[in-house]
């Protein structure tokens, strides 16, 4: 028994429609049609293309509709494009940089 509450909305094959509602984009704030991110037609572009230079396929549509040998080509398209800037996702890595999720107990680093 692992029917979820929400079951009876996804079984048939009835894709949502894409981007068809009508609302404020989260990323420009324009009113528009926006996609189920709540992102504009535009954004949702930019987005694709910020994912693509991430190479974070699986959260591009257009990576993800691309055969995996050919992502490469689709990068460096899209860079060549429109440049290798990030275009939504704000570059601010930098302030949470990467940790290891190591439990902290077995810590040996020398601490100043
Ligand atoms: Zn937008």
């Amino acid at each position: 028994m692992d029917k979820s509450p929400f079951s009876d909305f996804v079984d048939g094959d009835d894709p949502h429609e894409y981007g068809v509602f009508e609302g404020q984009c989260v990323a420009c704030d324009a009113y528009t049609r926006i996609d189920d991110l709540g992102l504009c037609e535009e954004c949702t572009g930019k987005l694709d293309r910020d994912m693509i230079r991430k190479r974070d396929w699986d959260y591009s549509a257009s990576a993800w509709a691309c055969p995996q040998e050919k992502r490469e080509e689709l990068r460096k398209l899209i860079i060549k494009e429109y440049g290798a800037r990030l275009e939504l996702i704000a570059p601010s890595d930098a302030s949470k940089r990467k940790r290891a999720k190591r439990s902290r107990n077995s810590r040996k680093a020398s601490e100043r």
